[in-house]
């Protein structure tokens, strides 16, 4: 499977130590356009944190699915998740990976889903959801897993290796 991990944006209110986009420059990596996508199986949308910038990946999101350029399974990765139920292009991605570097995210993430559920909504069904969970956080309330894939115990790698299969690339104009 071929897959495209996609920085849509440098923008990212944390300040991680690990952080992969502290290792390399992000400026020189290949840019990519909407129309060239259709030769990878998934795109991963990056960054940064994509949802600061929401209205970037709803423009092209909407312009991927309404104009026909890709029909593979989108896959957002953020910290965020209660930016992706706001989405006016939620129904039209496929996975959501949510990453708790922090207790911050972890009380995020707890409080999105305690509403998600107090309020019986739907926007999370038939997505593939995985949580990921660095060493030192503790996993959320059992409660709100039932239908995620956890991998705890994250650590930080050296050089971030891009899993097989994975090409690195950007929007040409990054916010
Ligand atoms: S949340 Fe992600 S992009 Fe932002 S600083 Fe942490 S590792 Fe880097």
């Amino acid at each position: 499977m071929k897959k495209l991990r996609l920085i849509v944006t440098t923008k990212c209110d944390k300040n991680c130590e690990g952080c992969c986009n502290n290792q390399f420059d992000i400026t020189n990596l290949p840019t990519i356009e909407p129309h060239e996508m259709s030769q990878y199986d998934k795109i991963i949308i990056t960054g940064g944190e994509p949802m600061l910038v929401p209205g970037r990946i709803e423009t092209l999101v909407y312009y991927l699915r309404k104009f026909e350029l890709y029909e593979g399974n989108i896959i957002i990765y953020t910290t965020d998740l209660y930016s992706i139920g706001e989405l006016d292009i939620c129904g039209d991605i496929n996975g959501i990976t949510i990453t708790l570097h922090d207790d911050d995210d972890l009380y995020e993430f707890e409080d999105t889903m305690r509403r998600y559920l107090e309020f019986n909504d739907t926007w999370l069904k038939n997505k593939s959801l995985r949580l990921n969970v660095f060493k030192g956080v503790r996993l959320p309330q059992k409660e709100y897993l039932k239908d995620w894939i956890v991998k705890d115990n994250i650590e930080w790698l050296d050089n971030c290796p891009l899993p097989e299969g994975e090409e690195l690339k950007r929007l040409k104009n990054l916010l």
